[in-house]
């Protein structure tokens, strides 16, 4: 999977580069979208931390905002990683809290007495800055939602299969609780090692991309 790997990482880091804050004008309203972490490097370039995408209509402006600026770990399971990673690497008790999802009227009625929810809006600041300062990402359109899950499956797989893209010595992923993140080297657990792209998959890759 090593060649297949390196292609889809030269596609990614060839696209225009984002950062926060970044210009929304710029991401096109359906796509995928890859991420990179400073001080990570694979195939002699950036390396893919994590691949993304949507299924709501038009979300991809909004996907990337609930990841670098909404203030909820809730509604982005990327932010929820981070935190989970930040919290673990200093044994802050508060992991425990951290993992409640409180998007529901009654959970957040079943936990509210016993959350301290200024110390969860201090980790929530803390995640927020470390992705800011840490992750840039590329993105391509893909229109059609089918199409779009079906190529992240694939790029995940992909990249997953590999063993030349590792992560850094110091990469805060290793801090996290979740073992699917330590082993794959991705702010990822799901979609990995399924079926990757083959050397067609990766031309077709190649022209959606390229033909945008
Ligand atoms: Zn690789």
């Amino acid at each position: 999977m090593s060649n297949e790997c390196a292609s889809i990482h030269r596609l990614a880091n060839e696209l225009e580069r984002h950062r926060f804050p970044f210009d929304e004008s710029k991401i096109p309203f359906n796509g995928v979208y890859f991420l990179f972490q400073k001080g990570e490097k694979g195939h002699q370039r950036d390396r893919i931390v994590r691949i993304g995408t949507h299924t709501g209509n038009n979300q991809l402006r909004s996907r990337l905002k609930q990841h670098f600026l909404n203030e909820n770990k809730d509604r982005s399971i990327f932010r929820k990683n981070i935190g989970r990673a930040l919290l673990n690497q200093r044994n802050d008790l508060f992991l425990k809290y951290w993992e409640i999802d409180l998007t529901s009227r009654k959970a957040k009625e079943r936990y509210s007495s016993f959350i301290d929810f200024n110390y969860q809006q201090v980790i929530e600041s803390q995640v927020s800055k470390y992705i800011q300062d840490n992750f840039s990402f590329t993105v391509f359109e893909v229109q059609d939602k089918q199409e779009r899950l079906e190529v992240e499956s694939k790029l995940l797989s992909t990249i997953s299969h590999c063993n030349e893209c590792n992560p850094s010595n110091d990469w805060l992923g290793y801090s996290s609780p979740k073992n699917k993140i330590v082993e794959s080297g991705l702010w990822l657990v799901n979609e990995l090692y399924k079926t990757p792209f083959d050397n067609a998959g990766i031309e077709y890759l190649s022209r959606l991309i390229k033909d945008q």
